[in-house]
């Protein structure tokens, strides 16, 4: 593949795992709020509202693991700290 193609697709799929986070963010709050026994505070839907966070959280979760990966070879980066990698740890490949 080109490796100017590789950039592109690495960026495409930074850009959408990077909106998988953010919806993660608020769902994990009301799903952590709802664990703490707060969910009486989330409003009068609260049963709604947290399986919406749950069904939220295992879509961008499995979005993550299918997308975000080398697009060179398909190396799976993971939920790791090394989230931002420049150089594909699978295939060497350039990302950045
Ligand atoms: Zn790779």
């Amino acid at each position: 593949m080109d490796p100017e193609e590789i950039k592109r697709r690495f960026r495409a799929r930074l850009v959408g795992n990077v909106i998988a986070l953010l919806m993660v963010a608020p769902a994990s709050f009301v799903i952590v709020e709802a664990l703490r026994g707060n969910a009486a505070g989330l409003g009068v839907h609260s049963t709604f509202l947290i399986v919406a966070a749950v069904v939220l959280a295992v879509a961008a979760a499995t979005f993550t693991v299918i997308t975000w990966r080398c697009p060179a070879c398909g190396f799976g980066f993971g939920f790791g700290l090394k989230v931002f990698p420049s150089t594909c740890p699978g295939c060497d490949a350039r990302l950045r």
